[in-house]
């Protein structure tokens, strides 16, 4: 609708820059994959995106791209950390939304039999849907600690080990949170909410391995055919939710002058420097660090979970963190922009960071292969594990896509699909065992309302940005 896109080479799509756009606008994609992407608002909040002050390079859409608020989904935006801003849009509404796999060292025969006790299980165990709770229920000072500390809080407290906080994106710490900067309001929604799911698009998948596409990487990531692996979606409930509405509000009215500059009132941002932008980016790392700690409890109480069903330490299941990689949020972080070394705060919404082999932020156990990129494909599909491609760091900051992304919106999908029946094939035609709080959110979620993820990985590998190691497959999910 208006928006010319040119081919720059095979995957790589440009709208060129003309009227106000600061930069060009690329999108990442297949043809294929393009054709769905042209089909909603992703393309015109990708070209609105490069009107944001000290956006730089491109504004980028990875090849799961879809609209969202203000800013695509899989959309990456660099801007710069003095003279740019900051955009809580395009860091989304859920911050630190993203995924970590749990490692086992069952093999799917281990587990055959045993689907149907251990799926109710979780369910039972794992917090989930609206209200319902959390693993832990504490008070606001706890919650300020956790804000403050992240991680660090879960491994005083006896909730996670050493080798969980390694393999965590940031060691499952921001250092530049300000629990002070988040709002009673949003603590409170916070603090009966640590260590549960969540509903709709959350969950918690129990998979095994069917590929390992490149060996000696799967050899340091851990993983083998057949093996059983858990795969946890979640981020800062509402918290993270609360965090955003809040700062949003703040800086539409505080910096309108900058918000009448901007095509889309809901790209609202921050001038880099500003009061306003230090606060939002302290609250938004204190809402990160909320999110690790939330997805930490979430693990640890499926190590429980399974110690119970199969009656065998954790310890002894080997069940390690593989990694934590976040799909919501913005980082100070440098790079190299046309040879000069540039401080920017990138932002990745719905988009994963995949630097390659050798970058010092990679944890040590996986610096000579380059970092593990989780992307989920859908309760009825392959889920994969990449890791970080040597031109990552060229073409989009360091990223890649963070899932299969949608095709069809939750209302659409519920007049295609019905819960209960999805269910039932799921199990019946592809022993796929999933449980969820509602039938609406099953059908919110069918297989059917996603991208095709092999598609989506396949163009991220060409282009280098993520390469596979492995793919997955769903044995048991639980949903909110
Ligand atoms: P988002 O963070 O944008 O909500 O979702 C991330 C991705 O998770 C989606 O794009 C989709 O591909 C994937 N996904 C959604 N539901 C499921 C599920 O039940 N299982 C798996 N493996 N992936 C899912
Ligand atoms: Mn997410
Ligand atoms: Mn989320």
């Amino acid at each position: 609708d208006g928006i010319t896109l040119e081919r720059v080479r095979e995957h790589v799509w440009e709208i060129p820059q003309e009227g106000e756009m600061r930069v060009p606008a690329r999108v990442l994609a297949s043809e294929p994959l393009l054709e769905q992407i042209g089909d909603d608002k992703t393309l015109q909040q990708l070209k609105n995106a490069t009107h944001l002050p000290g956006i730089t390079k491109h504004a980028l859409c990875m090849p799961d791209g879809h609209q969202g608020y203000g800013f695509p989904v899989g959309g990456v935006g660099a801007t710069d950390a003095e003279k740019g801003c900051i955009s809580p849009g395009a860091v989304g509404y859920d911050i630190n939304c993203g995924v970590r796999m749990m490692r086992t060292n069952l093999t799917y025969d281990d587990l055959k039999g045993k689907e149907e006790e251990l799926v109710d299980s979780l369910f039972a165990n794992v917090p989930s849907g609206l209200g319902g709770g959390g693993v832990v229920e504490e008070g606001i000072d706890t919650v300020e600690e956790i804000l403050a500390r992240g991680m660090d809080w879960a491994l005083e407290r006896g909730y996670a080990t050493e080798a969980d906080l390694a393999h965590c994106e940031d060691e499952g710490m921001r250092p530049d949170a300000d629990p002070d900067a988040v709002s009673q309001k949003a603590k409170d929604r916070g603090k009966n909410q640590i260590g549960s799911l969540g509903s709709g698009n959350h969950f918690l998948e129990v998979q095994r391995v069917t590929d390992v596409f490149r060996p000696e990487v799967g050899e340091a990531y851990g993983l083998e055919e057949d093996q059983i692996v858990v795969l946890i979606h979640c981020g800062s409930r509402g918290l993270g939710h609360q965090t955003c509405t809040d700062y949003l509000r703040r800086i539409e009215k505080e910096h309108a002058d900058l918000l009448e500059d901007l095509p889309d009132k809901e790209l609202a941002a921050a001038p880099a420097g500003s009061e306003l932008a230090e606060e939002y980016y302290g609250a938004m790392c204190a809402a990160i660090n909320f999110a690790w700690v939330n997805r930490q409890l979430i693990m640890h109480r499926t190590r429980q979970v399974f110690a119970r069903v199969f009656g065998r330490d954790w310890e002894d299941m080997e069940m390690e963190l593989l990694y934590d990689v976040a799909h919501n949020i913005a980082k100070k972080e440098t790079h190299t922009v046309e040879g000069e070394e540039r401080e920017l705060y990138v932002h990745r919404k719905g988009a994963t960071r995949a630097f390659p082999a050798g970058h010092p932020e990679v944890p040590a156990a996986y610096r000579d292969v380059g970092q593990p990129v989780i992307i989920p494909g859908s309760m009825g599909a392959g889920s994969y594990v990449l890791r970080g491609g040597d031109e990552s760091m060229g073409l989009t900051f360091g990223s890649t896509a963070h899932g299969a992304g949608r095709v069809m919106s939750r209302t659409q999908a519920k007049q295609e699909f019905w819960g209960e029946t999805v269910q039932d094939e799921l199990r019946d035609q592809e022993k796929i065992y999933v449980k969820a709080q509602s039938g609406a959110t099953v059908a919110e979620e069918a297989p059917g309302v996603y991208k095709d993820v092999d598609e989506v990985v396949r163009v991220s590998d060409d282009l280098g940005i993520g390469d596979k190691v492995a793919r997955t497959y769903p044995v048991c999910n639980i949903k909110g």
